[in-house]
């Protein structure tokens, strides 16, 4: 298979109309192959962001008063729909933002599983009661939508992130929403939104404004008839908005967060050996360093380090480079030219701050087919930590506390036992997931209590499932919700109700009262 070019064309998606791209426009080419393009699309503003709201927001009131289960009937069609097309869609991932075939039709498995995840808590609880100290009376709790989501995603999961992961969960809970697609991967969302169309969604229950983040994803968080930004994205990016969004004059708008990580995993010597290799080795190069939860940071006991850094570097320089559709690959392009300087930035921390260099890094252009595209090696090197220096992140080495999101992997060792290890994890401002290999029950401990964020024992760093929870702390979270699992409390209120019967003793008054009441009342009837 070659790299493979689409002419897609999309306008915005407003009030179930797909517009017109209209005279300003962006463009996405294939990563694998830059001359390749994938779509041109609106470069949306200001005016198109308030159509899209406006349409949410009329379509609110019917939408968030259907039947929780003709939701999630739509849900479901929607992701049976896409199941239909998976091998297509799981090509336009790897074609649009270059991760391999496996890894893109993994996107759509996983944005429709959730889907279906959500689809079915129509038919679960949706509240609790509580008893009283008080004669006759129930509270119950009542589940309502916040109204409009506007949701901001990233280019890294294209399918799982805006469809899955934020859209879902707003619409089975009756909210309508208005999606900001990353423009370096829009295009997953597009073809999305034709599903959802198919599938008979109403009209301005999802809408989608194409384009870039100041142009249509900051008017998109700061509108003031959204009520929840969902925003997954850079920790720059999400700050900068939370500080926008903190304007007291919002009254109804709640901001979220799923941000940036410098994660790292700790090899133990009490760990399994083979174990220790293939987790650091997918820690470091699965999507190419470019999810999330990626590891960057390799805490190695200093008993294991000599072999460890020879086997590790063996793996990473094995480690097959290419355009996502050849069999094998498994590290694709990265995703643009940002991204290639971002490289070379932190290749020039590593000579800053390595001791020595185990392996060596760079663009790759020795072939056609590297010249055509963002490839990259991995690099390994060692820095030693400087309890000084690198224990606070305002003055540590940058290659320790700055987020690569490319395969520059720093082995860092240790000598005084996992609490060091721990905490040369966290002298960070992200807190986003750490792994640890080892099958010592007390350095499990020590890991599960101290380890920053999303926690993974005998594992890489690179696993979810969409039902379980998934949150970021310090700087890598806004807003705490974590992940779907815990998402509904994020587009959801949740109202107190409380009912009495009668006699109620909460509205007992003085006997005379009572009396003027109770003739009152036989008057009226
Ligand atoms: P990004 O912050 O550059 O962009 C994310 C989205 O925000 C895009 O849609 C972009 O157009 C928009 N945006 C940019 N500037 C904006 C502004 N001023 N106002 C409103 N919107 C704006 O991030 P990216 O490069 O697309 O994605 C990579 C980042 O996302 C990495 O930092 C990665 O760690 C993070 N990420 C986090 C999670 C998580 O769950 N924590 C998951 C995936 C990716």
């Amino acid at each position: 298979m070659q790299p493979t070019g689409y002419d897609y064309r999309y306008g915005n998606f407003i009030n179930g109309r797909f517009c017109e791209p209209g005279a300003d426009f962006m463009t996405s080419t294939n990563p694998a192959a830059t001359h390749l393009g994938i779509s041109s699309f609106a470069a949306s503003t200001e005016k198109d962001v308030n159509e899209a709201v406006g349409a949410a927001r009329e379509a609110y009131a019917g939408w968030s008063s259907l039947p929780m289960g003709a939701r999630a009937d739509l849900l479901e069609k929607w992701a049976a729909l896409a199941d239909a097309r998976i091998d297509e869609l799981g090509r336009l991932v790897t074609e649009s933002m270059g991760k391999p075939l496996a890894e893109g039709k993994g996107d759509i498995l996983f944005a429709n599983l959730s889907l279906r995840y959500f689809a079915a808590q129509a038919r679960q609880a949706q509240g609790e009661v509580f008893g009283s100290a008080i004669a006759g009376k129930k509270t119950y709790t009542l589940r309502r939508p916040r109204g409009v989501v506007g949701v901001i995603s990233p280019w890294n999961f294209p399918a799982m992130i805006p469809i899955g992961w934020q859209a879902a969960p707003s619409l089975i809970y009756g909210n309508t929403v208005v999606i900001k697609p990353s423009e370096d991967s829009p295009e997953l969302t597009m073809e999305y939104t034709k599903l959802a169309e198919e599938a008979g969604f109403p009209r301005g229950v999802i809408n989608v404004v194409l384009g870039d983040g100041p142009g249509a994803g900051q008017p998109l968080a700061l509108h003031p008839d959204v009520n929840v930004v969902l925003f997954t994205g850079s920790s720059a990016v999400g700050k900068k908005l939370r500080q926008l969004v903190s304007d007291p004059s919002y009254t109804d708008k709640l901001f979220f967060g799923e941000l940036g990580g410098k994660n790292g995993i700790i090899i133990s010597s009490r760990g399994d050996y083979e174990t220790a290799l293939k987790a650091a080795w997918k820690s470091s190069v699965l999507t190419t360093n470019q999810r999330c939860v990626s590891a960057s940071k390799i805490v190695v006991d200093r008993k294991l380090l000599p072999h460890f850094a020879e086997d590790l570097a063996d793996l990473l320089a094995d480690t097959s480079v290419g355009y996502g559709g050849k069999e094998g690959v498994v590290m694709g392009p990265l995703i643009n030219q940002d991204a290639l300087d971002k490289y070379e930035r932190h290749l020039a921390y590593g000579e800053e701050s390595w001791s020595t260099t185990f392996l060596p890094g760079g663009i790759l252009r020795d072939t056609e087919e590297q010249r055509g595209g963002n490839f990259v090696s991995a690099t390994l090197g060692l820095a030693e930590f400087d309890w000084k220096r690198d224990a606070d992140p305002r003055t540590a080495s940058r290659i320790l506390t700055e987020e690569a999101f490319s395969p520059v992997i720093t082995l860092i060792p240790y000598d005084d036992g996992v609490r060091e290890a721990v905490s040369i994890l966290n002298a960070t401002d992200y807190g986003l997931a750490s792994a640890i290999v080892t099958n010592d029950v007390n350095e499990v401990g020590v890991f599960e209590s101290e380890a920053p964020g999303v926690k993974y024992i005998n594992g890489a760093t690179v696993a979810a499932e969409i039902h379980l929870p998934f949150v970021g702390e310090k700087g890598s979270n806004i807003g705490g919700i974590p992940g779907n699992a815990g998402i509904v409390s994020a587009v959801t209120h949740t109202t107190p109700v409380s009912v009495f019967s009668l006699p109620n003793p909460t509205l007992a008054v003085s006997e005379s009262m009572s009396e003027r009441i109770r003739k009152m009342a036989e008057k009226r009837s």
